[in-house]
C-alpha cells in the first residue's frame, strides 16, 4: 500500500511534535512496570489517590472533607451531601428536572424546601438550634447557611477538640432534621417524636462513648454540657 505524503500545516507539526516525544523516549533492558504520575511519586497510593480527589470534589472545609471517625458512615456521607448541596429537597429535585406538585417544605408547610431552609430557617431547624445553642452554651449562628456555618465554627476562637466536636454535633443536627423530614414525607401516617434535640443529645453521647478513645465523660456531664469536659 502506497505511503500518503506527510504534507504542511497540522500534520507537519504534528509529525514534528511526535518526533521531539520520541526523543525523551529511553528504552531500557529493565523489566517493564507501571509508574504513577498524577503525584509528585513513583508509587501508586490510595491515599495519595483519595487526597487527590478530595481536592477535586469537596469544599475546603478541612473538618468536612476529613472523615471522622466518631460519627456513623451514613452521618458522614450525609453531612458530606449538605455541604455539596446534593440533598434531594423538593427545590433541588425540580432543579434537576424532577417535578413535583409542591416545592414547599413539608415539616412547616411554608417556605420553598431548599438546603437553607430545611437546615436553617425552617422553624424545626430553629427550634433544635435553638436547644443547641442552650445545651453547650455556645453562639451558634441561627441564619448561617451549612457551608458558612461550617466555616464559622472552623474561624472560632476555641481549641480544636472543641471545633471538632461542635462539627460533629452540627453534622448530627443535619442528620436528625434530615430523617423526621423524610418521616414526614414517606411515613405521613406515623407518630412523630418531635423531640430532636433529645435525640441528638443520646445519639452523640452514644457515638462518643463507643467510638472515641479520648472521652471518658459520664450521662450527667454530658446533659450539662459536654464542653465543660474540654
Ligand atoms: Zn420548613
Amino acid at each position: 500500500m502506497a505511503k500518503s505524503p506527510i504534507g504542511d500545516g497540522v500534520q507537519d507539526s504534528q509529525l514534528n511534535q511526535l518526533h521531539d516525544l520520541i526523543k525523551q523516549v529511553t528504552i531500557t533492558s529493565a523489566p517493564n512496570r507501571w509508574r504513577w504520575y498524577l503525584q509528585d511519586m513513583d508509587e501508586f497510593s490510595v491515599k495519595g489517590l483519595r487526597s487527590h480527589i478530595d481536592c477535586l470534589f469537596l469544599s475546603s472545609h478541612y473538618l468536612a472533607t476529613s472523615w471522622n471517625k466518631i460519627m456513623p458512615r451514613k452521618v458522614n456521607i450525609h453531612a458530606w451531601r449538605v455541604v455539596k448541596d446534593r440533598i434531594p429537597t423538593r427545590f433541588n429535585l425540580w432543579f434537576r428536572g424532577v417535578h413535583h406538585n409542591s416545592l414547599i417544605c413539608p415539616t412547616c408547610g411554608n417556605g420553598i424546601e431548599t438546603i437553607f431552609h430545611v437546615f436553617s430557617e425552617c422553624y424545626m431547624a430553629k427550634r433544635v438550634w435553638y436547644s443547641i445553642r442552650k445545651w453547650l452554651s455556645l453562639d451558634i449562628p441561627l441564619h448561617y447557611d451549612p457551608v458558612n456555618l461550617l466555616s464559622y465554627v472552623e474561624n472560632m476562637d476555641k481549641a480544636k477538640a472543641i471545633k471538632e466536636f461542635v462539627i460533629i454535633i452540627i453534622f448530627n443536627v443535619w442528620w436528625e432534621l434530615w430523617k423526621f423530614r423524610n418521616d414526614i414525607v414517606f411515613n405521613p401516617s406515623k407518630k412523630r417524636d418531635v423531640i430532636l434535640v433529645d435525640a441528638i443529645i443520646n445519639s452523640s453521647f452514644f457515638w462518643f462513648r463507643n467510638r472515641s478513645i479520648k472521652t471518658s465523660i459520664g450521662w450527667d456531664e454530658w446533659i450539662k454540657n459536654p464542653l465543660l469536659a474540654f
